[in-house]
């Protein structure tokens, strides 16, 4: 079988075969063509929220599109669930990837109907060029994806070059740094404070995981958090943070802290399939003598897409512990809100998205307005992140928002420095 069913184009075996013989065409000049990776982001969200159907239909009409944007000469195949490889011919060099790369993007940033649902697909291109002299067809493939990879982090068109390995080496380096850190106790969790936006009281704290490393100065978490997902470190990563955050909380009632301050934990959705949350949930509240209800998990959406049902099940159990649900980066992926309104969530956190620029754009505001409107029918309490100004707090406060996170009522600061503004004795 070299034909792919579902889009009648060719499938992996099909293309490869297409690409050896072309390479082999002693008339084609090898610096005359390249291999372009056109791969869908976050497709499984369809999949999961739409139904495979719907997942099928769409991938129909990508294919169509890329289809249309296409020159007379160049081949079309799907060579995986999500991702299609394209076949060009150079004929006035490089800048025909770069032209052709522009067409896909165009084409398929208009928005897909399905169902009643209007989808924005995002997608990241990789390209290799031919040229090597022992071009072999399977290496193009690979060393275009390997670009589409790059694509998927950077944003943009990237194309095959050798040094990029020297970027994974770098990026094992830093998994290797961190799985010491990790043993050595030298990541620290920052408290960022979430405040009750009636009342302007500090409710909670959000931990947040900060690597000092041995040279001293701080990496974030955007930089460790997805080489920790990548390599499964985010496992005992996210063990140690829920019963340090825990254990915090519970030095905090042993100085005289205010018990009605709760705490709010990040959990990736990795950790939530690979490991055994609840338990462990459970072990961190005996251990330190908390109340579950003084506990936020702050999950993602794109937890709830690989396995809906299981998840589910994690969360009913959670649920059972007294913990608070809160839904984390709300209105980042496809959310389906049925699905939503199935799972106990508690809090939807807004992503900091909508909220920045929010007073000069109609959209944000509205699409902001649809969220709290949404979350009240459901039952749910909101938070806003990325808070920066009073102004901004007062019209989410307008808007009905519950709470809100951001540099307007503070940074996330060290344990001590936290306590320090819920400490009884001084407010
Ligand atoms: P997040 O859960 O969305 O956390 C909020 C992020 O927004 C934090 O970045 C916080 O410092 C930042 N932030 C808060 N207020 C403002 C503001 O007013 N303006 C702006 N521009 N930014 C603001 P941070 O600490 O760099 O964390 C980034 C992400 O790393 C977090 O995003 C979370 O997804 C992840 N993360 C952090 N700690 C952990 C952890 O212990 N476990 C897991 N699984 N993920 C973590
Ligand atoms: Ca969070
Ligand atoms: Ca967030």
């Amino acid at each position: 079988m070299l034909t792919d069913a579902l889009s009648g184009l060719p499938n992996r075996e099909g293309f490869v075969e297409t690409l050896e013989t072309l390479i082999a065409e002693p008339s084609v000049d090898n610096e005359r063509y390249a291999v372009m990776i056109v791969n869908l982001d976050r497709f499984n969200r369809v999949n999961a929220c739409l139904g495979s159907l719907a997942g099928d239909e769409l991938l129909i009409t990508v294919a169509r599109r890329i289809r249309g944007a296409l020159r007379g000469g160049d081949v079309l195949a799907r060579i995986g669930g999500d991702e299609f490889a394209i076949m060009l011919t150079l004929d006035q060099g490089r800048q025909d990837a770069d032209h052709l790369a522009k067409r896909v993007l165009t084409t398929l940033s208009t928005p897909f109907r399905l169902s009643d649902f209007e989808i924005r697909v995002s997608c990241s291109i990789g390209v290799a060029f031919g040229g090597d002299p022992v071009d072999d067809a399977e290496d193009l493939v690979r060393h275009a994806q390997f670009a589409t990879k790059r694509s998927k982090v950077s944003g943009e068109v990237e194309a095959y070059q050798p040094q990029a390995f020297d970027r994974a080496r770098a990026e094992f380096g830093l998994e290797t740094a961190l799985r010491r850190a990790i043993d050595a106790q030298s990541l620290t969790l920052a408290y960022q404070p979430i405040v009750d936006l009636a009342s302007g009281r500090i409710v909670a704290f959000e931990a947040l995981a900060r690597w000092r490393s041995d040279g001293g100065s701080d990496v974030g978490p955007g930089a460790f958090i997805p080489v920790a997902e990548e390599s499964g470190l985010i496992v005992p990563l996210g063990r140690w943070a829920l019963r340090e955050a825990v254990a915090t909380l519970a030095a905090w009632d042993a100085r005289g802290g205010d018990r009605s301050v709760k705490m709010a934990v990040n959990v990736s959705a990795i950790q939530l399939q690979r490991d055994n949350v609840p338990q462990l949930v459970k072990q961190a509240l005996e251990a330190s003598g908390i109340a579950g209800h003084r506990l936020t998990l702050e999950l993602t959406e794109s937890a709830l897409i690989a396995d809906p049902d299981r998840i589910a099940q994690i969360m009913q159990a959670l649920k059972a512990l007294d913990v608070t649900l809160a839904m984390d980066d709300f209105g980042t992926g496809y959310s389906n809100l049925a699905n939503l309104q199935k799972l106990p969530i508690d809090v939807l956190k807004m992503d900091r998205s909508f909220v920045t620029g929010m007073l000069a754009d109609r959209d944000k505001i509205a699409i902001t307005r649809a969220i709290l409107s949404l979350a009240q029918a459901l039952g749910m309490k909101t938070t806003a992140e990325g808070v920066e100004t009073h102004e901004l707090a007062q019209t989410l406060a307008a808007l009905g928002c519950t709470y809100a996170q951001g540099y307007h009522f503070g940074h996330a600061v060290m344990a001590d420095e936290a306590y320090a503004l819920v400490d009884p004795r001084k407010v």
